[in-house]
């Protein structure tokens, strides 16, 4: 059986005549810089969204900082961000000479808890960047209430969880990414909605930055060779925009997909003090960017190098605090700073997870693993 973490060949394969037409309509158009697709796909994401503006740009790395930038943080300023994440949240901080503040997360969803959040606020914060952790939203009724009462921005990273529905206090449900100051997300390959390279956007409802941003990835220019500030070239690929075209429009399906198999899996697993299935949040639907089992008998490793060897592929994301990492040294955080951080980059591990995963791959993936813990 040839189980992959992430398929993307099948899943291409299933929409391949459009993907195609797609792509050689835009060579012979050969507008291959912010060619119309572009702006399809701006308005589209925009109106599936329910936002006012979408932007595209190169990443969501470079979202993130552009998010930053829009917002005229400045060297010094304090940004509160999940120290369970990747790296790409805290680089960006720390590129741009603001100060990352790292708070740990809550260890059944995995995200941002909000206590940890107000013990970290002092005069110097300006903003405060919840992850959207694996496919399901932080817990951004506290947030935004934190944030509102300190006058702090909100950029919500929504790389992993493109498409999920936050629960509204009052019954109705908004898109993941635009309750915030602006929303960021990425289309790397593996993400919900990938394209066939790097590529990324923000959303924001506020018109006057949404116009701040358009112009800050484009070299700072609204018009070609005025340049009004110090911008940075980010923008997406016509080609990319393209394949995103197509693939927007399956993106509920894949989500659906995605869910099915997390059923699934929970289903097949059962309960078993040996591991935690993934905990649904209250807040949102999860759009299952990630389905990650916490080992909870000390034998993570083991039980991942075991399945490796019946050709079932497993992943820790994350195996290291950012808190931990070399490059960010810096921050002079010790280990023992975040229980709930440390606890979990020894416990995790996220199983295969696609749209194209098939029951039987899964009973064989579980049959595997109940007969390893
Ligand atoms: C993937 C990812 C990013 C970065 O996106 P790139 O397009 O790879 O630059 C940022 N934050 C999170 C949480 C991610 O998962």
């Amino acid at each position: 059986m040839n189980i992959k973490m992430v398929d993307l060949r099948s899943q291409y394969e299933n929409i391949k005549s459009e993907v195609d037409k797609a792509i050689q309509e835009t060579i012979l158009d050969t507008a291959f810089i912010n060619g119309p697709a572009v702006k399809k796909l701006q308005n589209e994401l925009a109106t599936y969204l329910d936002v006012r503006k979408v932007i595209t740009c190169a990443n969501g790395t470079d979202a993130l900082q552009v998010a930053m930038m829009a917002l005229g943080l400045q060297p010094g300023d304090e940004v509160i961000t999940s120290n369970f994440t990747f790296i790409a949240t805290v680089e960006v901080i720390a590129l741009l000479k603001l100060k990352p503040v790292l708070v740990d997360v809550d260890p059944d969803s995995f995200n941002l808890d909000p206590d940890k959040i107000r013990e970290a606020i002092n005069p110097k914060t300006k903003a405060i960047v919840p992850v959207h952790l694996f496919g399901q939203s932080a817990n951004m009724d506290e947030i935004l209430s934190i944030a509102e009462e300190h006058n702090l921005f909100v950029i919500e990273d929504t790389a992993q969880a493109i498409g999920a529905d936050y629960f509204l206090p009052d019954g109705n449900t908004q898109k993941v990414g635009t309750l915030g100051t602006i929303g960021t997300t990425s289309f790397f390959p593996s993400k919900n909605l990938g394209c066939f390279g790097d590529g990324g956007a923000l959303m924001t409802n506020d018109p006057d930055l949404g116009e701040k941003i358009s112009v800050i990835v484009n070299h700072g220019s609204k018009v070609k060779y005025y340049h009004q500030e110090i911008g940075v070239n980010s923008r997406l690929d016509t080609i990319q925009a393209a394949i995103l075209l197509v693939k927007l429009k399956h993106l509920d399906t894949y989500n659906m997909a995605r869910k099915a198999a997390a059923d699934y899996y929970d289903e097949l697993l059962g309960v078993n003090p040996a591991f935690q299935t993934p905990v649904r949040s209250k807040h949102s639907s999860h759009i299952f960017h990630q389905y990650t089992l916490r080992i909870k008998n000390g034998k993570r490793d083991e039980i991942r190098a075991s399945l490796a060897e019946k050709d079932i592929p497993s992943m820790i994301y994350y195996p290291v605090p950012l808190s931990l990492q070399e490059a960010f040294r810096s921050g002079g955080y010790r280990e023992g700073d975040f229980p709930h951080t440390e606890m979990l980059c020894s416990e995790v591990l996220s199983m295969p997870m696609h749209t194209e995963l098939s029951r039987e791959q899964q009973e064989y993936i579980v049959e595997n693993l109940l007969k390893l813990v």
